[in-house]
């Protein structure tokens, strides 16, 4: 048996590496503005549809500092599936606690996140991991160089985390009136849902873009390609930050899931390939007569999010499939409870979906585009009395009245009608 032996100790690979390494294999580089990140790259070749045994040494004092690690593949076109996903006391996490069965394989690109449940974590030891590649079809993967990068997240003293979100939006998806109101609105209650467990949208971005077809079909290779303009586009633009999720507001999506599709599950912290995106779909929460359902739409956008974050559906519609998290409510298929139906990652749809459970939270909290932050107990009480129509609010944690609106009716003197720090509607 071949073996490439990684170390997140050393700096660099230790002996007995497998063929296909280069020499700068395994270097632990930072990353600019994360403390708390680390990220070793390394490359192995799938020969005859099976990888080198990659073995990852984690001593003690390594163990005791890391989170989380999130392993990132990118090949050219193959469809790589974890074969074997040993832990060193034994455990065979594939099919157990489906690290990687629901893992979201593209041609070319795979993610895993481990541990994706509070019933695992890191230990010192030995991890042996061996990876199968397929060509789209199923036959065996002749002869592929990948990469592997290995994204390591440092245990703070709080676990309480946020995130960067992108807005993305194709001009055609949606009336440009609309939008910018429509995605505050969205981000607010996407804020309101993750914050009462500890994860927060600590900023967004809206920039529109123009995408080569108004449907997504998301089962076809020409979405990797699409996907992949749109990111090189907004990255050269800016706009697509590179510590950011990036949901692609589009105007339909084809397939089984036609209000969103998370490309990675989970995604990847790096921003330079195609599954670094979520899609969510306008059509599927307009109405006939144009009319935008905005909280289902901010569901959708809180659902795909969790997906990238590493979240699966709590249970599958077959009723057989669950997800590997102790505290999330199932569905064996008919009958759900109410609980189930308001959990934000089950499948159904709509708004009514505004639960999460602290060890969904988890979960999102070991994904290294999760921030590390400690929240001060929300904004400061607004103090200020203010002469209607103007209304205390906090922007930019500086307190103001303002001229209270109604973001479906806006009716500004000047300024524009957007949530303060708080989410009260003024106009700013
Ligand atoms: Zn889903």
């Amino acid at each position: 048996m071949r073996s490439a032996i990684l170390s997140l100790a050393t700096l660099s690979l230790l002996a007995g590496a497998g063929a296909g390494c280069v020499p700068e294999d395994g270097i632990e580089q930072k990353i600019e503005g994360r403390d708390d990140l680390s990220l070793r790259v390394y490359h192995t070749r799938i020969v005859n549809g099976l990888s080198d045994e990659v073995v990852i040494e984690v001593p003690e004092e390594v163990a005791d500092n890391v989170k989380s690690v999130l392993i990132e593949v990118r090949g050219s076109s193959g469809l790589y599936y974890m074969t074997k996903f040993v832990t060193p006391s034994g455990d065979v996490v594939e099919g157990a606690r489906y690290l990687t069965r629901f893992a979201r394989e593209i041609p070319g690109l795979v993610d895993w996140l481990y541990p994706n449940t509070p019933t695992l974590s890191i230990e010192a030891g030995t991890y042996k991991l061996l990876l199968r590649g397929e060509k789209p079809g199923g036959r065996r993967l002749a002869n592929e160089e990948v990469e592997i990068r290995l994204y390591t997240k440092q245990k703070q003293s709080y676990d309480t985390c946020g995130l960067h979100l992108d807005f993305l939006v194709d001009r055609q998806a949606i009336n440009n009136a609309q939008i910018e109101a429509a995605i505050d609105r969205a981000v607010i209650w996407v804020n309101n849902l993750y914050s009462q467990v500890g994860v927060r949208i600590l900023d967004y971005q809206i920039t529109k873009i123009a995408l080569p077809r108004t449907r997504f079909e998301v089962q076809t290779e020409s979405v990797k390609s699409d996907i992949d303009d749109v990111l090189a586009q907004a990255r050269a633009a800016n706009t697509a930050r590179t510590d950011a999720v990036h949901v692609v507001v589009v105007r339909q999506i084809g397939g089984s899931d036609p209000a969103g599709y998370a490309m990675g599950l989970p995604g990847p912290f790096d921003a330079d390939r195609a599954n670094a995106a979520v899609l969510v779909s306008t059509d599927a929460y307009t109405d006939r007569d144009n009319f935008l359902d905005v909280e289902g739409l901010a569901s959708t956008v809180a659902h795909e999010v969790g997906h990238f974050m590493g979240l699966y559906h709590t249970s599958e519609a077959n009723g057989q499939n669950h997800d590997p998290l102790p505290d999330t409510p199932e569905c064996s298929g008919i009958g759900c409870s109410s609980d189930f139906e308001k959990n934000i990652m089950s499948s159904g749809g709509g708004a009514q979906r505004t639960k999460i459970t602290p060890d969904q939270a988890f979960v999102i909290q070991h994904h290294p585009l999760c921030e590390p932050k400690e929240f001060r107990d929300g904004p400061a009480a607004c103090t200020t009395s203010c002469n209607a129509p103007a209304v205390c609010s906090i922007v930019n944690q500086v307190e103001q009245c303002r001229e209270a609106c109604d973001p479906d009716a806006p009716t500004c003197g000047s300024g524009t009608c957007r949530p303060d720090d708080r989410g009260t509607y003024v106009c700013r």
